[in-house]
């Protein structure tokens, strides 16, 4: 059941940041993971703040820099089968495509599907965890098969979103919105390593929410793909996924963006399988190398080690498919 709070449906920017501002209030977009939280009883609050009435959070249109601006109540539905983003980035829209069931895409938006919470199961359960301000990790010796190989520590959730890492791969920014006023964060400088601090997942401060992503003008010769592997083909998360934002000159990369998803706590950039083809052209030989060394580092817990040679299948067989 539904704990009580209080629910503003706010209309303008302005309006949800000054009541966000209150401790403890929540930012709700489709509701898909923050109602399951709360029924759940992983958070109260004592307020949630729709950003539903604020239309000029929703659409995708060209940015003043040349690029792409998708507001961030933009349904992860319409990210996936918009024109535009398919001409211009097909591995965000491959990506958006993959999340969760239709009915997800269809109720879930950009924003949320950015911010959303973990899905560890002890956090998720009635487990006061690390992440949920407690003493003790219970996945490090219990039921892992689903957690990370790279970046724990403290904490061993994976990051749940399968658009965070194709859009880290572009070099995406997202515009911030809240009480003191606007500011910009890189993606890739978006999220929090446990070994940072393990309660939070992103810089967002109280008050703070996502009101656009802004993707950069894709330079000549740029390839984008999302592959992701799950336990169920209908809807599932990634237990493994690679995204590729690669940009060619001739047959060679010229520039190399590989970010792993269902691999660690954060979109976790690979810059071993990156150095591995920069300046080449990829061969089965070179991918396979590539494939390795993305590996090379990976810590697996007591369950989840074949997280490994599935990683190591799909980078492989997709730089060789990115290849042409
Ligand atoms: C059964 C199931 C399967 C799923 N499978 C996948 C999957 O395979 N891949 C995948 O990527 N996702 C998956 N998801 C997650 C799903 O995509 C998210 O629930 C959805 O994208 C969240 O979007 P929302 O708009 O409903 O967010 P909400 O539920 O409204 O919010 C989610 C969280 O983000 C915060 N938030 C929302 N918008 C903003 C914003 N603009 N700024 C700051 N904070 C914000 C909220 O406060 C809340 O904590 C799955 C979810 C479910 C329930
Ligand atoms: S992995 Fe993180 S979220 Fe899961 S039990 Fe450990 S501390 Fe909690």
């Amino acid at each position: 059941m539904l704990p009580r709070f209080a629910y503003l449906r706010a209309t303008t920017v302005e309006e949800a940041t000054q009541n966000l501002a209150a401790n403890g209030a929540r930012v709700h977009a489709g509701g898909s993971d923050l109602l399951g939280c709360l029924r759940d009883g992983v958070f109260e609050t004592p307020l949630v703040v729709s950003l539903s009435g604020i239309s000029s959070l929703t659409g995708v249109s060209r940015a003043r820099n040349g690029g792409l601006r998708i507001g961030a109540m933009t349904k992860v539905a319409d990210v996936a089968t918009d024109p535009t983003i398919n001409e211009m980035y097909p591995g965000l829209a491959q990506a958006a495509g993959v999340v969760a069931s239709p009915q997800l895409r269809n109720q879930g938006t950009i924003g949320g599907n950015l911010c959303q919470k973990p899905r560890c199961w002890y956090y998720r359960g009635e487990f006061n965890c690390r992440r949920k301000g407690g003493t003790t990790c219970y996945a490090m010796v219990g039921e892992n098969e689903y957690h990370c190989i790279f970046g724990g520590a403290l904490c061993y959730i994976v990051h749940p979103s399968d658009t965070a890492p194709i859009l880290t791969a572009l070099g995406a920014t997202l515009n911030v919105a809240g009480p003191r006023g606007t500011r910009s964060v890189p993606l890739e400088q978006f999220y929090v390593l446990p070994a940072d601090d393990a309660t939070r997942e992103n810089v967002l401060e109280q008050g703070e929410f996502v009101t656009e992503v802004i993707l950069p003008t894709p330079a000549s010769g740029l390839r984008t793909s999302y592959r992701k592997e799950r336990d169920r083909g209908s809807w599932d998360f990634a237990l493994a996924g690679v995204a590729l934002a690669l940009r060619f000159d001739g047959n060679r990369v010229a520039d190399a963006n590989v970010v792993l998803s269902g691999a660690a706590p954060v979109p976790w950039r690979s810059s071993e399988a990156e150095q591995a083809i920069d300046g080449r052209e990829i061969t089965a030989a070179v991918a396979a190398e590539a494939a390795e060394a993305a590996m090379a580092d990976a810590r697996p817990l007591g369950k989840n080690g074949y997280k490994v040679q599935l990683f190591k299948g799909i980078i492989e067989e997709e730089l060789l498919a990115i290849a042409g």
